[in-house]
């Protein structure tokens, strides 16, 4: 799978369909493979925090979650093929574990929704085996216990949704002791799942303008975005440089 370095970040360029056909050989493997979904806002970070990005670059997939990093492989002139979100990949995951008989569980959101989640979840995918859950409001003491925890519960898949940077710090500070297959940070999937939080509508996911459809259901996230320009910036001044 060929890596294209976006502002330090190696993100994989697969299409959706390429990245669930890979991690289906992760399922038969022995040890836990991360998964890494970062849009623009996530590579921002990783820039301003170099162990991070050497995180997000260690991770067996980086799928490219965003449309900023669509286009800003357009402008370094070495395109993606297409923006990869981490829940359309997620569910097709789910959509293969369905039909093996597979396990999955679900860590992080606030208390409650992981089992909400999990009710959802059941109804679309019958045959997947929710081994168990673990809200993401811990004290940091507590890690150790929800480590053992998901290794009791011998689950295929690991989907933690702390936000970033936090999932994917959780996630490579134990994947060598993680008794799970893909361990992968999901986000707001959670609250997607369990009802509390809206995906866009299709219109605007195929416009690219899915995070406009975020920002409007949850205003706070304006300050959060306010990066998004300067990330943009960046990529023009990168092309510039590589002229
Ligand atoms: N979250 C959590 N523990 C924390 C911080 C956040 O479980 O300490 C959860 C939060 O409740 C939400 C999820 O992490 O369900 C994702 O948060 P956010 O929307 O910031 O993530 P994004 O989708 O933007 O990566």
């Amino acid at each position: 799978m060929k890596r294209l370095n976006v502002l330090g970040a190696e993100i994989h360029c697969i299409t959706l369909e390429e990245a669930i056909l890979n991690a289906k050989e992760y399922f038969e493997g022995d040890n836990c493979r991360m998964v890494a979904t970062p849009n623009s806002e996530i590579i921002m970070n990783a820039m301003k925090d170099p162990e991070f990005m050497d995180i997000l670059n260690s991770a067996d997939m980086v799928i490219p979650d965003g449309i900023g990093l669509v286009y800003a492989s357009k402008i370094l002139k070495q395109p993606l093929k297409e923006r990869v979100t981490g829940i359309d990949f997620v569910e097709g995951i789910f959509e293969y574990l369905n039909k093996e008989g597979k396990s999955v569980f679900l860590f992080g959101s606030k208390p409650g929704i992981a089992e909400i989640a999990v009710e959802n979840l059941s109804q679309k995918y019958p045959n997947i085996k929710f081994t168990g859950t673990y809200h993401g409001y811990y004290k940091d003491t507590e890690e150790e216990k929800i480590v053992e925890l998901i290794n009791e519960a011998t689950a295929d898949l690991l989907c933690v949704a702390l936000g970033s940077p936090k999932q994917e710090r959780f996630i490579n500070k134990y994947r060598g002791r993680l008794k799970v297959k893909v361990a992968i940070g999901v986000g707001g999937s959670l609250d997607v799942w369990a009802g509390t939080l809206k995906r866009a509508p299709v219109f605007f996911q195929q416009t690219g303008l899915e995070w406009l459809y975020r920002l409007i259901q949850e205003p706070s996230r304006y300050k959060r975005m306010r990066i998004l320009p300067l990330f943009m910036f960046k990529v023009l001044l990168k092309r510039k440089k590589a002229k």
